[in-house]
Formats: structure tokens, sequence, C-alpha cells
């Protein structure tokens, strides 16, 4: 039987982030996911690194204060997968604050950034629509300008786990899916199965941690571990909008009755919109958008941009995530105002659950089983290793300069990037938002060819 000192289940961003940090202070370590890497709700976040503007109204300054400082350090370590770019807050006769409120807050959020954000600023009506022209305009007041990261979610997963796969005795394996664990008192016995064939295999493993988010709650009882529900699950949409669906430079923010947020977002020549905020229904693997997010997102976009009109032929795609949100408990269920904050279980002597938290934080959050957990192989933590810029970087960019794809390009990635399916090679490794049933060829090399190329 394989043996390793760690076996990290799940593949999200806090599983790729613990396995790379893990990895650098030399534990051995072995990640075990169930679909492709980053193939839930770590490719289906509305791909923001972000304080949190929202959250400072629930008084979480450490919260915002800790991410917006987690932000501002991947725009640094990591500037092609991110960056940073402006965020207009409209306000209306209507909304829930007085733009000198808003201003307030804007100061704070650039302060509790240690004013390394770039400085917010103040917009007359006249001003924000001459940035904006689309914007509605009547009852329109003032806006607010700030600063937060665009991120290729997904991407930053993967490019954490190639980093951690250049050190020696790591290993990560998609599409095998842990089954049973069995806990002793100082061992694991893990079993997984590949997911096409069903070839079932075993590892033993001193620790186990469990970094399977929305899904916590329903693994873990399956697994056989003492576990009651700790989480508030819900579940968000996104569309990406064809770029001449609305007329717009900058990032906007929308407010709607009920108090949410929507951003709308030009970004990969298209333009992002989300996200909403229901409940989960009993499949929460590969969700899909319905057609009622998708109506009343539309909605709240054609009441804030009147001369836009957006239809549904002009989505170019949907998405769907689930927040892995911890209950607070004594507070209210409210799902919106539930906050980001993550726990550390510990459910048996050799197991660690990390649940909740933003993707931006999910170096802090993982950190704090990294500093646990490495001691135990009596090896001194090293906090800072995490701090140096990922080694191995996709060979096909998010942004920028997009080379043109070739089938050599193709043939690398899929041989350098852990690529199993056509989704892994179009959604993930080649930031593709168009969906793979439309797709015939790309750039003139038809899908048909690409399925011969993977493995
Ligand atoms: C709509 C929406 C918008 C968001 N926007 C933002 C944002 O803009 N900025 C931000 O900072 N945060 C955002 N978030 C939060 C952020 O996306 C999540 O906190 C983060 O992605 C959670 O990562 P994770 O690794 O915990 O979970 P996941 O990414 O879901 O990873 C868990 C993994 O466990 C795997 N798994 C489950 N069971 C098994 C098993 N038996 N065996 C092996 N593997 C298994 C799953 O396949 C999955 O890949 C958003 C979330 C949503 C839903």
């Amino acid at each position: 039987m394989k043996e390793t000192q760690v076996v990290i289940v799940g593949a999200g961003i806090n599983g790729a982030g613990l396995f790379r940090d893990l990895a650098l202070n030399n534990v051995k370590v072995t990640l075990i996911e169930k679909g492709d890497f980053s193939s839930q709700t770590s490719q289906s976040s509305s791909k923001m690194l972000h304080g949190g503007i929202r959250y400072l109204e629930n008084f979480d300054f450490a919260l915002v204060q800790e991410a917006l400082e987690e932000k501002n350090l991947w725009l640094k370590l990591a500037p092609h997968l991110c960056f940073e770019r402006e965020f207009y807050f409209p306000l209306y006769n209507f909304s829930k604050y007085p733009p000198f409120m808003l201003n307030i807050g804007l100061f704070l959020y650039d302060f509790l950034s240690h004013f390394k954000n770039r400085p917010h600023a103040m917009l007359s009506k006249e001003a924000i629509l001459n940035k904006i022209p689309s914007l509605k305009s009547e009852g329109l007041k003032a806006s607010g300008m700030y600063y937060d990261g665009i991120v290729d979610d997904a991407k930053l997963t993967l490019e954490c786990i190639y980093d951690g796969l250049l050190e020696s005795g790591t290993e990560a394996l998609s599409y095998h899916e842990v089954v049973s664990v069995d806990s002793q008192s100082d061992h694991h016995i893990v079993t997984y199965e590949n997911v096409f064939s069903k070839e079932r295999f075993q590892i033993k493993a001193q620790y186990v941690v469990y970094t399977t988010g929305p899904f916590t709650d329903k693994l873990l009882p399956h697994l056989g571990l003492a576990w009651k529900e700790k989480m508030l699950t819900s579940k968000g949409i996104h569309l990406w909008l064809k770029k001449d669906a609305i007329q717009i430079e900058g990032s906007v923010v929308l407010t709607t009755g009920e108090g949410r947020v929507i951003f709308v977002i030009p970004q990969r020549d298209a333009i992002l919109v989300g996200t909403t905020e229901t409940k989960v229904d009993a499949e929460m693997f590969n969700i899909k958008a319905s057609k009622e997010d998708v109506t009343y997102l539309l909605k709240i976009l054609n009441e804030y941009f009147p001369k836009a009109q957006v239809k549904e032929d002009q989505i170019i795609s949907t998405f769907a995530g689930i927040r892995p949100l911890v209950k607070e408990e004594g507070t209210s269920e409210s799902r919106g105002k539930t906050s980001r904050f993550h726990q550390i279980y510990r459910p048996t002597h050799h197991s660690y659950v990390l649940l909740g938290g933003k993707y931006t934080t999910f170096r802090k959050m993982t950190q704090e089983v990294a500093q646990e957990l490495v001691p135990r192989f009596g090896i001194s933590y090293n906090p800072n290793l995490t701090l140096n810029p990922l080694r191995q970087h996709s060979l096909y960019p998010t942004f920028g300069q997009r080379p043109k794809i070739t089938p050599e390009l193709i043939k690398a990635i899929i041989r350098g990037e852990k690529v199993t399916t056509l989704e892994d090679l179009i959604k993930r490794r080649l930031s593709m938002i168009e969906p793979m049933e439309r797709l015939e060829e790309i750039e003139g090399i038809k899908i048909e060819e690409i399925k011969k190329m993977l493995p």
C-alpha cells in the first residue's frame, strides 16, 4: 500500500493552497479530487480578489483587512492571473446610504488596506454618466469609485497545484473520489476510486485534511465521521454577456431592493454579471443556473441599464456555484448576511476540516492548518514560503495578449497541465467561456481532432 504523511481530500482553492504550502515545507502530501482540479466552487466565483466592501456593513473589519492584504499580495505574486480594476458604485435616491456615508465606507476600505489600494474617489452624477453613459440617470445622485482585483479563479488553483508538484513526495490525482476513510489512532487508510474505471486504490496517511467546501456536510457522515451539519450553503449564478450587450468601461456595483449587490465586470472580451443568493437543490455537483436565476439577473440589469435592454440571446454562457458558508450560531439565517468567516474542525485526533471563508483569503486559511500540521513531522513551519511567486505558469494566458492556439500548444498543455477531459482543456486550461457543445473547432482545429490528443 502507498504511504504518505498527509492526504488532502478536495482540490478547490483550499485544497490546492494547502497542498502547495505543505509541499513547500517538505511534507509528503497527496491531493485527491473527485473531478478535475478546481471544477466546482473555485471556478464559479465572481472572480474577484477583494476585501468585500459590503462586509463593512457587518463591521467585519478584520476579515476585510485580511482579504485586502491578500488581494494586494496576489496582485504582486501572480500578475499574469489577476489585475486591478476600478469599480463604480452608483447611488440613487432609493439607495440605502447617502453619498457621504459611502465616502466614509470607501475611505475605511482604503484605510484597511493600509492605503495600498489605489485611492477611492466620489463622482458627481455628471461625472459617472460621463464614464458610463448607459447607466440609468433617473434618481442618480452620485457614485463612489474604488479598486478591487479580478482573478482567473480556476487557474490560480491549478497553478498552486503545479507549484506543489514541483516538490518531491507530492502527488495530485484528479477524477478520483474518496469513498471511505478508515481512521485508526495514529493513521488513516484512505480508499479512493477512479471515477471512470471504478478501480479502487488505498493509501495510508498519518493525517487527512478535508477541504471539500460545500460538499462537506454530505460527505463526512457518508465517510463515517461523527459530524453535525455546520453549513448554510447558498447557490449563486453568473452570466457571461457578449461585450457589446452593455456599453461600460469599468465595473459597476448594483444594489437590489433586497439589499443584495450585483457586479457587472467587463473582462475576457465579455461582461461577467452576478450573482444571486438562493437555496441549494439536492444535487450539488456540477450545478447549473436555472431559468429563474437568469431572468432575475436580466431584470436587474435592465433596470439599471434601460437603454441596453439585454436579452437572452446576448448571453454567451452561464455558470453556478455553492457558497460554503459556515452557520453562525445564534444569528440570522439570512444567506446574504452570513459572514464569510472560516472554521477549522478536528473531528478525529488525526484529521482536519477546513470550511468557509472566501477565495481571496485561501492562503491565510490554509496556513492555519499547515502551521499545526508541519511541526508534527518534526519540521519547523516556514510561513514565508507561500510568499514566493508561482513557478509553473499555465501555458495559455487568460488576460492580455493571447497566443494562437495550435495543435502543438494543445499537446503541450495536455502533457504538462494534468488534463484528462476535453472540458478540463477548454474550460480551465484555455479559460474559454463559450459553452462546449457550441464549439465545433478552436482556431481552425476541429474538436474531434483535439479529442484524439487527449490521454
Ligand atoms: C457564486 C459565488 C461567488 C463567489 N465569489 C467570490 C469572489 O468573488 N471572491 C472570493 O474571494 N470568494 C468568492 N466566493 C467564495 C469562493 O468561491 C469559495 O470560498 C471557494 O471557492 C471555496 O473553495 P473550496 O476549495 O473550499 O471548495 P471547492 O472549490 O468546492 O472545492 C471542494 C472540492 O472537493 C471535491 N470533493 C468533494 N467530495 C469529494 C470526494 N469524496 N473525493 C474527492 N474530492 C471531493 C469537489 O469535487 C471540489 O472540487 C464565491 C462563491 C460563490 C459560490
